[in-house]
């Protein structure tokens, strides 16, 4: 098998480390995406949770305001008390209002234990005729303001919803009144945000709250209430915070750390921010320091179907928790994954080179064998093709070798091969390189090197040895024959050798101890 050079080798390991890099990369992508869905599905439950809830919660007080409706607001008093009211003068209508007052003053107390807020008549000219909620203000048209009552008395029908009004805003539910078939005015009763707020609170240790469109409120009202009843909303220049929710969260000392958390995202309120200008239902998700938490923002629409506001839940966000360490967990262990690999395949890297290292070096002299010497001199080839470089080889055999083994035992001789290599080693160039060739045979590749310079460094060696003295039991002088040879364009990297061999076996031939080479 042709081996691979170092160049290669390298790529293989980049590609390798690519390869595997994708790899774990596509399964952390599938893994994001899975997590992305898996927070999306959570995220749409969650909406619809706050959703349901809401609704089951306005169902209860439909429920409540028809049971009050039937039972007490219906009552013969009642009704005559309205019937007079809409043709009665200022003074008489004055009377009308304290017996109404003191009619359903219980019932009114009763509906406030039950969190409503507003318990309003009004005439069928759609004037406010008494407001439970605010005695002192009545009189005032509601033609402009309050759809809900404009429904009720032309239509005369019941009709519910969110409205602002002069005072507050409220889920309101508004029935049209009569008596013997004449339509006498209408009645609300209705809950405010702070309600369901409540109830969010008590039964299910969720803050929320309410956000309305400022448009909203400066339209309609009254204007020395506004600062009254409403602050800035820190989540939009386009809300108001209504005061009485937001009091009420503070009051319960529970719920700071959250809601300024939040409040302290700057971020995080952009995001809301753009998100609260499209009108709709969002959630979005968030983390304080130890708890992960989803902020569901539900449209709250007018009687007309207009989004108008929002509440806000804190909603702890426990599965999204779990998702989220899950997912923190599995990018953990792929990026070990990927590390032990990237490890791995560096140290098998390193290992293999020093094996392969080891496989062209001699095991006794630590010269390179013949193994690579072929790569070498076909390396030398390409450069003489490509730079025409010239290069040569010295072909050198110690002389009368045996007679070391025969003399001394083979531990001398392997000494001696020891040695020798060592101080070749040492006189020639960083670049050149000393291969044994076999048995006592060696051979220099000498790079950038032409013949007459060839036979310099040759000589230089072959002096040098001869002066050099070797011992082990006896002392020994050693010699070296050496030929040496120049590539020459066209030959093989064998047919080099085979010239240099020549000139090796005339160094012997004519009396060994010299060099030759042409
Ligand atoms: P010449 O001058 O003609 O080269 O004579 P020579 O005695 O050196 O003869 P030759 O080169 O043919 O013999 C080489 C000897 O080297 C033969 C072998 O016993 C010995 N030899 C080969 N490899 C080793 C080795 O690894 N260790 C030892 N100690 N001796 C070796
Ligand atoms: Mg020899």
């Amino acid at each position: 098998m042709r081996r691979l050079k170092n160049s290669e080798k390298r790529i293989r390991r980049i590609v390798i480390i690519i390869l595997v890099t994708l790899m774990l990369g596509s399964l952390e992508y599938y893994l994001v995406d899975d997590y992305n869905n898996a927070r999306e599905n959570n995220n749409n439950e969650t909406i619809k949770r706050y959703e349901s809830s809401y609704g089951i919660l306005l169902e209860g007080y439909r429920m409540l305001s028809k049971t009050y409706y039937d039972e007490i607001i219906k009552q013969e008093d009642v009704l005559d008390i309205m019937k007079e009211a809409n043709t009665a003068d200022e003074n008489r209508k004055n009377e009308l209002r304290l017996e109404l007052a003191n009619i359903l003053e219980d019932t009114y107390e009763n509906m406030t234990e039950n969190h409503f807020r507003q318990f309003h008549f009004v005439l069928a000219d759609n004037t406010s005729f008494y407001r439970f909620h605010h005695p002192s203000k009545y009189g005032d048209d509601l033609t402009d303001v309050r759809e809900t009552v404009n429904i009720a008395n032309n239509k005369k029908i019941y009709v519910e919803g969110f409205e602002e009004g002069k005072i507050f805003n409220a889920y309101r539910f508004e029935r049209p009144l009569f008596t013997g078939g004449q339509h006498i005015g209408c009645v609300e009763t209705s809950i405010s945000f702070v309600t369901v707020i409540q109830l969010m609170d008590k039964k299910f240790e969720t803050p929320s709250l309410f956000i309305i469109k400022k448009s909203v409120v400066d339209e309609k009202v009254f204007q020395e209430l506004i600062s009254e009843n409403y602050e800035e909303s820190r989540v939009s220049d386009l809300y108001y915070y209504d005061k009485a929710c937001s009091e009420y969260i503070d009051n319960t000392g529970r719920y700071y750390d959250v809601i300024s958390a939040v409040n302290k995202d700057s971020d995080k309120l952009k995001e809301i921010n753009e998100l609260i200008k499209k009108g709709e239902t969002f959630i979005v998700n968030f983390k304080t320091n130890n708890k992960t938490y989803s902020l569901v923002f539900l449209e709250i629409e007018n009687v007309a179907g207009e989004q108008v506001g929002y509440i806000e839940f804190y909603n702890e966000d426990v599965e999204g928790a779990v998702l989220l360490k899950g997912m923190v967990v599995k990018t953990i262990l792929i990026f070990v994954l990927w590390l032990i690999i990237l490890i791995g395949i560096l140290v098998f890297a390193r290992i293999q080179d020093k094996l392969e290292k080891i496989s062209y070096l001699d095991k006794l002299t630590n010269a390179y064998n013949r193994y690579k010497l072929y790569d070498f001199i076909e390396e030398e080839i390409e450069r003489k093709r490509r730079y025409e470089t010239n290069f040569s080889i010295i072909l050198y055999d110690i002389d009368y070798f045996k007679s070391i083994n025969d003399k001394q035992g083979h531990l001398a001789g392997d000494l001696v091969l020891k040695e020798s290599v060592k101080l070749v080693n040492k006189i020639i160039r960083g670049n050149d390189k000393l291969f044994r060739f076999g048995g006592d045979e060696f051979l220099v590749l000498l790079p950038n090197t032409e013949l007459k310079n060839a036979k310099v460094a040759a000589e230089n060696i072959r002096a040098m040895i001869e002066g050099t003295e070797y011992y082990y039991e006896l002392k020994e002088n050693i010699t070296f024959s050496m030929g040496v040879a120049q590539y020459k364009t066209g030959e093989s990297s064998s047919e080099l050798i085979d010239r240099a061999d020549e000139m090796l076996y005339k160094a012997k031939k004519e009396g060994r101890n010299r060099v030759i080479g042409e």
